[in-house]
């Protein structure tokens, strides 16, 4: 099973011609969040017709940068991954959260960590028959290579971080902070920031027997 993320799309993605052999060759591509930059549910829309060009199935959650009405469309699309969990065959198990954490900027998405908590507790509970469990959050988990920001402030969600100590997911993909491009392991969990699709950034991930391999384009 192979999989393209796209992160932090903020209106239109920026197509390689790398990003498109991936997305023309994955089986599903993951939306990880800032779809828009403070857009409507008809970008997303727009989003969504340019992305099936090459690849018709995709899940996705919403960032702090998309608002309450994207959230619902994608509901209404159902290929909402937020507080949900899909079985993916019987092995493979993606759930995920939209929005972020408080920033100073007073994005439209954003939450406390309980009610972060909350939607990914829902859907975790969902995925528990999986053996390659995926958490797709918009925001890092706290103090990883993927939450800090340029000034060298770790930003992510704590209880995120908490939650990967204990729980152990095989993978989590994520973006929000822009310049925390990379991976990060806590534990066993593989924390992966995928970087701007804005920018021709995404991530290719391969689940082959019960291995992963992941790959930042
Ligand atoms: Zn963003």
């Amino acid at each position: 099973m192979t999989f393209l993320t796209l992160g932090d799309i903020h209106g239109s993605v920026k197509w390689t011609s790398e990003l498109i052999a991936a997305a023309e060759t994955v089986d599903t591509i993951l939306l990880c969040g800032d779809l828009t930059s403070f857009g409507t549910p008809g970008d997303v829309a727009a989003i969504i017709d340019d992305i099936a060009r090459y690849n018709a199935s995709c899940f996705a959650i919403a960032g702090n940068c998309d608002s309450l009405a994207i959230e619902s469309f994608l509901t209404d699309q159902g290929i909402s991954l937020n507080g949900r969990g899909r079985m993916i065959g019987d092995s493979i198990g993606i759930c995920g959260v939209s929005g972020s954490n408080r920033t100073p900027f007073g994005t439209p998405l954003e939450y406390t960590e309980e009610e972060l908590s909350a939607s990914l507790d829902a859907g975790w509970q969902q995925i528990q028959g999986a053996s390659t469990r995926i958490v797709v959050h918009h925001a890092p988990p706290y103090r990883t290579k993927c939450d800090r920001t340029l000034l060298g402030m770790h930003t992510g969600v704590r209880m995120f971080r908490e939650f990967c100590e204990k729980d152990q997911p095989e993978l989590v993909v994520c973006g929000h902070i822009h310049e925390a491009r990379g991976t990060d392991m806590i534990g066993e969990t593989l924390v992966v920031n995928g970087g701007m699709a804005a920018r021709g950034h995404g991530t290719v991930i391969e689940i082959s027997d019960g291995d992963l391999t992941v790959s930042l384009m």
